[in-house]
């Protein structure tokens, strides 16, 4: 993706792609600035709670990219979250799910009338951004760890946003 040209317009509309990953359909309409690059994913996510993947997705941007820098994930909602944990056992995202909804039970002591406070209280704990460096378009990560987009409070139509620098 090259940088939009000094007369051009400040956003430009990529290509949408879509691919299945994890049971969620993800989309990339992304936007370009000129010295960065904003990706938004929509994530369509299937169950109250669930990780999804979106490592590959995030991988596809940083290539087409290139260079070296720092992609920053974002995830502007408050009942979702953004992690980075281990992709070759799945059990790993059965046991954080489950242990997450352990430690807070949807039903409670709450105040919060949505009905959602431990999905809020999640996606607090788990958090809103990771940031992942990448050298010739390749994120630096280990090799057991994926990028996963955390729903608590689904099924919904969410977001995640993608800042390359
Ligand atoms: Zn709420």
């Amino acid at each position: 993706m090259t940088p939009v040209a000094g007369s051009a317009p400040l956003f430009r509309e990529h290509g949408t792609r879509a691919c299945e990953n994890g049971g969620a359909t993800l989309r990339s309409p992304g936007l370009t600035v000129t010295d960065s690059v904003l990706h938004t994913f929509q994530v369509r996510t299937r169950s109250r709670e669930e990780l999804v993947d979106i490592t590959s997705d995030v991988a596809a941007l940083v290539s087409a990219h290139g260079g070296h820098g720092i992609a920053t994930v974002f995830v502007p909602h408050t009942s979702a979250a953004v992690t980075i944990n281990e992709n070759a056992d799945r059990d790993v995202q059965r046991d954080m799910l489950f242990w997450l909804k352990k430690l807070i039970p949807e039903s409670g002591e709450f105040r919060h009338a949505e009905g959602n406070s431990d999905a809020h209280i999640k996606a607090s704990l788990v958090g809103n951004s990771v940031t992942v460096p990448f050298v010739d378009g390749r994120m630096r990560l280990g090799t057991w760890q994926g990028i996963y987009f955390c729903e608590f409070d689904g099924p919904r139509a969410r977001r995640a946003e993608v800042m390359l620098r």
